[in-house]
This record gives structure tokens, C-alpha cells and sequence, in this order.
């Protein structure tokens, strides 16, 4: 071990180690990858019990030249300590504008992932407006999708940013709901159109009769509120039945489709 100052010890980890390089790795390589023209979206449907898709959910991927496929869930949390993030989000913003021309997506909504920093960032909401000005969008035909812990962690500059989305028309979701700790306060004083159940809680429905009161409980919340509910993580037709029972407005899911390029969306649907 070695002495770092009085009384604080640092031991070397080659496990820690090995993990603190791949992250710098994977940083490094995000400019090129933008460059190269690595990344690309696939696209998750949203359907209503009914089997009608509402909309999807735009997700990155990236196919590296060096490192083979890297997950968003590795590389989005580095590139938001990267300077790469401001690039990256333009690209997908632009990739989602010009895939909303393509016939497949007409009177679809996309949903966007944000990332706290990206609209922490000055002032988001008004590149968006230029977007969707310059390319005759309907602001209903997109969705921006935050985390509630984003929400937790940064309520005012939250809260701004996001009544500035909503005020242009477009819709905001809070995703991973359940895990972020908000207030009931928080929901009332949030702009907001959806409440996204986060997967852990829709996943043990069927064993866990804690999650089946939670999932519940939140539906209602929501419909209380004013608030549409999207399940995410939907597999089995058991959880996707306890769900529409409930009155949970929208489902995503491997049930219905795994997120796949714009070229491979078809219209198969699943009923409920
Ligand atoms: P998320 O927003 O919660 O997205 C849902 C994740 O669950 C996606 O993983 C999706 O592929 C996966 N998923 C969908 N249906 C099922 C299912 O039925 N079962 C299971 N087990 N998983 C399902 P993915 O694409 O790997 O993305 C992981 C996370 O990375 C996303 O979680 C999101 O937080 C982040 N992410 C992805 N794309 C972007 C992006 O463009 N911007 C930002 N800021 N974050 C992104
Ligand atoms: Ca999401
Ligand atoms: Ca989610
Ligand atoms: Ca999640």
C-alpha cells in the first residue's frame, strides 16, 4: 500500500486498474468515432395494449473499429465527461430528423435519451426550437426521455430546461421511474407528459408481490397527475397482461420488438 497523505492508504487494484484504462480507452476513441461515421440508431417501438406502436425510442450503437461493439450503457456515461457529448448529440439529433422523413416513421413519435450534462449545457431548447423550425417538424413527433435520478440531482436547471422542451410542443418523459428517489412535489412541479416504469420493477411482476403493488400504485399516481405510463422491459405476455389490466397506457419490450435499425422496422405487432 501506499501513503497518499496522513492516514489515507491506497492499495493497487489490477482490477480497478484494468477498468480505469478501458474507460480512458473508450474516451479516446469517441472523437474518432464520430469522425468515422461509427455510430449508428436502432429503433424500440411503444405500443398500446391494443397493438397500435405510438411511437420509438431512438437508441445508440456503436460498432468501433477498435474496440468491436460498445454498449451505450459503457460509453454514454464517459461521454458525458467528454467533450465529444455536444458532437454526439447533434449527430443524433440530426440522424433522428432526417430517419423522421422516412415513410416508416410517419406520424410517429421518436423518443431521445438526454443526459443530465447534455442539458445542463446552456441552451438546449433552442437549438431544438432552430431543428424543428428548419425542418418543418411537428413538435408532438418527438419526446425527450430523462432519468429520474437526472431529475433528482439537478431539480432547477431541470426543471427550466425542461419546461423549455415542453413549451415548443415537444413531450417529456421520465424514465427509469422508481429508482431516482423523487417527491411526489417533484412530479407536480416537473413538466412532464410520461412516467417510464423502469424495467427492474415490470420484471419480477409475476414472483414479486411488493413490484405488482409498486407498479400499481405508480400507474395510478401517474393517471392522478394527468400522466401517460409506458412499462419498459416488457418479455412475457404475463407481464404485458397485469400491465394493460392495470391501465398502463404503453409497453415496450423484447415481447414486441428489440430495438433494430430503421431498415429492418416492420409492422408486426404484438396484441394484448
Ligand atoms: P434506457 O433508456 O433505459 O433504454 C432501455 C434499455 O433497455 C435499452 O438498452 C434497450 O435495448 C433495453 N431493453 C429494451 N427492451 C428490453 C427488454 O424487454 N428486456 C431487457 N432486459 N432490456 C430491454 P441499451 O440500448 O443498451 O441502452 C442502455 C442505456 O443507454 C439506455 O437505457 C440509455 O440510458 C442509454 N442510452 C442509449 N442510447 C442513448 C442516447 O442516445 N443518449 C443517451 N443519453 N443515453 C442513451
Ligand atoms: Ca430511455
Ligand atoms: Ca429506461
Ligand atoms: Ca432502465
Amino acid at each position: 500500500a501506499k501513503e497518499l497523505g496522513r492516514g489515507r492508504f491506497a492499495f493497487f487494484d489490477p482490477q480497478i486498474n484494468e477498468r480505469n484504462q478501458r474507460a480512458m480507452k473508450v474516451k479516446s476513441e469517441l472523437p474518432r468515432a464520430l469522425e468515422r461515421l461509427e455510430f449508428s440508431l436502432v429503433y424500440q417501438p411503444k405500443q398500446k395494449p391494443d397493438g397500435t406502436i405510438t411511437g420509438y425510442e431512438a437508441l445508440m450503437r456503436w460498432q468501433s473499429a477498435e474496440l468491436g461493439a460498445v454498449s451505450p450503457a459503457e460509453f454514454i456515461p464517459l461521454a458525458e465527461t467528454s467533450d465529444a457529448l455536444e458532437l454526439m448529440t447533434d449527430w443524433l439529433l440530426q440522424q433522428v430528423v432526417a430517419d423522421l422523413k422516412d415513410p416508416k416513421l410517419s406520424g410517429k413519435q421518436i423518443a431521445i435519451n438526454l443526459s443530465p450534462r447534455q442539458f445542463q449545457g446552456g441552451n438546449w431548447a433552442e437549438s431544438l426550437k432552430q431543428t424543428i423550425e428548419t425542418n418543418n417538424l411537428r413538435p408532438e413527433q418527438l419526446c425527450i426521455e430523462v432519468t429520474e435520478g437526472a431529475l433528482v440531482e439537478n431539480f432547477a436547471t431541470a426543471a427550466e430546461q425542461l419546461s423549455a422542451v415542453q413549451a415548443l410542443g415537444v413531450e417529456v418523459a421520465v424514465d427509469d421511474f422508481g429508482t431516482g428517489y423523487s417527491s411526489l412535489e417533484y412530479l407536480k412541479r416537473l413538466p412532464i407528459d410520461y412516467l417510464k416504469i423502469d424495467r427492474s420493477f415490470v420484471r419480477d411482476i409475476e414472483t414479486d408481490a411488493d413490484d405488482r403493488v409498486i407498479v400499481e400504485t405508480i400507474i395510478v399516481l401517474a393517471h392522478s397527475l394527468g400522466l401517460q405510463v409506458v412499462a419498459e422491459g416488457v418479455e412475457t405476455r404475463a407481464q404485458a397482461d397485469f400491465l394493460s389490466e392495470r391501465g398502463c397506457d404503453e409497453l415496450q419490450g423484447y415481447l414486441f420488438s428489440a430495438p433494430r435499425p430503421l431498415s429492418e422496422l416492420g409492422e408486426q405487432q404484438v396484441k394484448i
